[in-house]
């Protein structure tokens, strides 16, 4: 992998990020199975094979996968922010779409990765913040910056700033460009504001109990932020360019089969692996060279909504997450394969 992270020529970045075990996994005596080796690898163990099995090299126990970076457990949010989107903003100022997408299964660590907590904050909150210092540096142009949330559960829109407004339709514009039809978009102003209303926000998704776990988010949950750009040095103000970052915190992606759910559970999960299956398809589109792919965004309102912001010149970063433990090998392999899907072709 010839790629430098950030800055380089490529559109897609994939990388990884293993939490830290933490205290359930620890009390049910599991083990860690999967490790970040360098800068770029992870091993992953399969803890189901019996290790006193000498015929069986260690080797083959073991899964080696590769990606643009592998964070673990002592990654601190600021790193994993500089580098999966920091580099990012640079592009929406100037007009391009960028999108951003935590994938992997529910208590992996996705919501952590982009919304985070106040001592800890996530991605969605330091690009709005990095948004902020960039347009207070500018002289001669002027930035609006607006941020909307949004839920999709089960192919439905809701708004989570405005959770009143009910169920919002997607529509296209005359340029061919998507928008949510009566989606509110606020002007924020510090990064404090941001967080107060994106964990405000968070509460209004929905969360419903499954069988392997309390609370899963059966909701993909979207931070849009629009960079409208203006000359100044005009006395009309003319809107020069504008640029969009998708922050995507997506659904769980433990398969249903996994979650032994049934009527509404079953439906959902169907749901969340037809938009995953799409994703996937899209970005798998995106990176074939030899350019067969089919990009077929109408198979999801996520796909839909994402449509001017996947592809061209944009850019997209998946943020992949595993758990460490041995209980969760068979989420994290079906994770690992996923990204490495994105990854190559
Ligand atoms: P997901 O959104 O994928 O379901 P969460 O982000 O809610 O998972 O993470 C599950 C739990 O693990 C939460 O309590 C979260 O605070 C914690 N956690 C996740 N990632 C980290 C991390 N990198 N460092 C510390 N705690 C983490
Ligand atoms: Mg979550």
């Amino acid at each position: 992998i010839k790629s430098k992270i950030g800055g380089g020529e490529q559109n897609l970045t994939v990388v990884l990020r293993i939490r830290p075990m933490n205290e359930d996994e620890v009390l049910l005596r599991a083990t860690q199975i999967s490790h970040k080796v360098g800068e770029n690898m992870v091993v992953l163990m399969d803890p189901l094979e019996d290790p006193d099995d000498i015929l069986r090299a260690n080797r083959s126990r073991e899964k080696t996968f590769v990606f643009d970076q592998t964070f673990d457990g002592n990654a601190t949010q600021e790193k994993v922010y500089d580098a999966t989107t920091k580099f990012l903003i640079e592009n929406v100022v100037t007009g391009y779409n960028a999108t951003v997408f935590a994938y992997g299964a529910t208590g992996a660590g996705k919501t952590y990765t982009m919304l985070g907590t106040d001592n800890e904050p996530g991605i969605m909150a330091r690009a709005l913040n990095d948004l902020f210092l960039q347009m207070e540096k500018s002289d001669d142009m002027a930035y609006k910056v607006t941020m909307s949330y949004l839920e999709i559960y089960n192919e439905m829109i809701r708004d989570l700033l405005n959770p009143g407004s009910g169920i919002l339709d997607l529509r296209e514009d005359s340029k061919g460009g998507v928008q949510v039809a009566g989606l509110v978009e606020l002007k924020a102003r510090s990064t404090e504001e941001v967080m107060r209303l994106l964990m405000q926000g968070n509460k209004e998704r929905t969360q419903e109990p499954t069988a392997a776990n309390k609370t899963s988010s059966r909701s993909h949950a979207v931070l849009q932020v629009i960079v409208r750009q203006q000359n100044k040095a005009r006395n009309i103000m003319q809107e020069v360019r504008t640029g969009k970052l998708f922050l995507v915190d997506l659904a769980g992606s433990e398969r249903a089969a996994n979650t032994h759910n049934r009527g509404k559970r079953m439906v959902e999960g169907a749901h969340i692996n037809r938009s995953l299956l799409a994703l996937g398809n899209c970005i798998n589109a995106l990176t074939d060279k030899n350019g067969k792919g089919y990009v077929n965004y109408r198979d999801s309102k996520l796909t839909r909504l994402l449509k001017d912001a996947l592809g061209g010149n944009c850019k997209t970063v998946m943020i992949a997450h595993i758990s460490p433990a041995s209980i969760h090998f068979e989420e994290s392999r079906n994770t690992l394969i996923y990204a490495d899907r994105a990854k190559h072709i």
